[in-house]
């Protein structure tokens, strides 16, 4: 038996906790628990293995938590994912990385191993590409099985999108994850296995092999209700059953809205509000204050017949550029249903730029869900998302559009002067990629430790400064993987 130097106690197995509980009891020195408030995968049922299904998952709220979030118009609920691989068991499954610019500007603003040279390192060492060899861009033996949706596996909807975009005259990209090919249109990379089974990190990382170390304990239905904080130290923290556990190190993975609400009820957030909660400050810091993420507008289309394909929601895209070149819009169709009869999707236009003030707050009880509020769009938004509308127009007219028989499910115009206005205000939609609640430089430092408390860092969505161009469960995954090493390294 190897003696323990540190027990280093991760809330939260999800997208990020699981990869973080894998890599540091690779170390037989850490002694290392995992509490998830969620069940184990044993509740992966074919629901959540079965990547069509997952507006299932998302309509019905099943494994995942719905919090409301306020925008400038219509409200959106703002899901999480509530079980072992978090997130990454619910979502759609895209696998993009973001843009160098991205991570060179966290870099610039002072937050060192951060830069593009830094992080696309850490993509390639998380993925095992299964169609493009190991080169400076891609991976072969990473644990993430990554591929791209063949054609025989996309619907009808997603393939009229591909071939019509490209017939309206927009570049074909064979490969989204390579920025020197950008902008244009492709198919998703997405993380599933050669059966088209959605692989959650928990199931990429926690494996039955790590899972029988000695020095990993992985406690599922174990719900953190606040951190112990003594003398600007983290010594534990305490489950919401009264249980206790103490910790060298606590490492908060509980997502961009549940990791800003729990360091919150412990003391360490904005000084005002949280005396306005009556809770004794540890930290005054700007937690849950600048929260980006990826908005834009979703307008429902509907076609005749079979939706076709057994591809996830996710499946082609247009990467657009409202000035020609630099990627700042996703277009493309979510499907929504996987059942029979006349076929919906949802033709969505997201900005990949954010103003990042939005926030994440206390309720006025200390124990009620956090309060939400998307971040406005940034100044020039509307102009950007009328870039896109002026493709969808051409992309209406196009002919594999036409022999689909698709139209929107109500009128229409993407054209029309005020359609980008209108469609913001009755159908704003999140890209669900909600980041920065307690960012690297303001809460925390370049090693996710969190300012002015020893012994409690943060590693998940909330860390990004600012929110990169691409999907972001790929983005916790790097951000994981980079604090394992840290860690491992101290
Ligand atoms: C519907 C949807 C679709 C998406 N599609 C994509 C996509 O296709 N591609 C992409 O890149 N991104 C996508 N995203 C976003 C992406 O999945 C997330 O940004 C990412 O997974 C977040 O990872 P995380 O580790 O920060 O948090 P999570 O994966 O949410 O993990 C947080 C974990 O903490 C647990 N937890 C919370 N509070 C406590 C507590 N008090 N005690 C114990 N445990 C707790 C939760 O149960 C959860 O397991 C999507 C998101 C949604 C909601």
């Amino acid at each position: 038996m190897v003696q323990k130097s540190k027990h280093i106690v991760i809330v939260g197995g999800g997208t990020s906790g699981a990869v973080l509980a894998a890599r540091l009891s690779e170390d037989a020195h850490l002694a290392v628990t995992l509490l998830e408030a969620g069940p184990d995968q044993n509740s992966y049922d074919t629901m959540i293995l079965e990547p069509q299904r997952a507006p299932e998952i998302w309509q019905h709220g099943t494994h995942s938590v719905v919090t409301p979030m306020l925008t400038q118009s219509t409200p959106i609920g703002a899901l999480q994912g509530r079980l072992l691989g978090g997130t990454s068991a619910i979502n759609g499954l895209a696998t993009l990385r973001g843009l160098p610019q991205d991570y060179n500007h966290w870099a610039a603003a002072g937050l060192e191993g951060w830069g593009w040279e830094d992080v696309v390192d850490t993509f390639i060492a998380a993925e095992r590409d299964a169609d493009f060899p190991a080169s400076p861009i891609h991976g072969n033996s990473g644990p993430l099985p990554v591929r791209r949706w063949r054609r025989d596996e996309i619907s009808r909807a997603q393939l009229a999108f591909y071939d019509g975009m490209l017939e309206t005259g927009n570049k074909r990209v064979d490969d989204i994850n390579d920025p020197s090919q950008l902008p244009g249109v492709g198919v998703f990379p997405v993380t599933i296995d050669q059966d088209a089974r959605r692989v959650s990190t928990s199931l990429a990382y926690l494996t039955p092999k790590v899972r029988r170390r000695e020095n990993l304990v992985v406690r599922t239905g174990a719900e953190v209700a606040n951190i112990a904080i003594e003398g600007a130290r983290a010594t534990g923290l305490r489950l919401t059953t009264g249980e206790e556990i103490d910790a060298d190190e606590v490492v908060v993975c509980a997502g961009a809205l549940w990791t800003p609400w729990l360091l919150m009820r412990s003391g360490i957030g904005p000084g005002t509000h949280l005396g306005e909660h009556g809770i004794r400050v540890h930290a005054d810091l700007p937690v849950g204050e600048t929260m980006s993420d990826h908005l834009g507008t979703g307008i429902p289309f509907v076609h005749e017949g079979e939706r076709g394909g057994i591809a996830g929601p996710a499946q082609v895209l247009l990467v657009g550029a409202s000035n020609g070149t630099d990627p700042d819009y996703h277009c493309f169709p979510i499907a929504m249903s996987s059942s029979p009869g006349p076929t919906l999707f949802m033709m969505a236009a997201l900005l990949m730029r954010s103003s990042g003030r939005g926030s994440v707050k206390l309720g006025d009880e200390v124990d009620a869900e956090p309060v939400v509020t998307a971040p406005p769009l940034p100044e020039d938004g509307f102009a950007r998302l009328q870039h896109a509308f002026a493709r969808l127009a051409q992309w209406v007219r196009s002919g594999p559009a036409n022999a689909l028989g698709c139209h929107p499910a109500e009128p229409f115009d993407f054209t029309a002067a005020n359609a980008v206005a209108q469609a913001y205000e009755r159908l704003p939609i999140s890209y669900y990629h909600m980041v920065g609640t307690c960012p690297m430089g303001t809460v925390l430092d370049a090693n996710c430790r969190v300012h002015g408390i020893k012994g409690l860092r943060v590693a998940d969505a909330s860390v990004m400064p600012t929110i990169p161009s691409g999907n972001t469960y790929l983005g916790c995954v790097m951000v994981a993987e980079r604090i394992s090493r840290k860690i491992k390294g101290e």
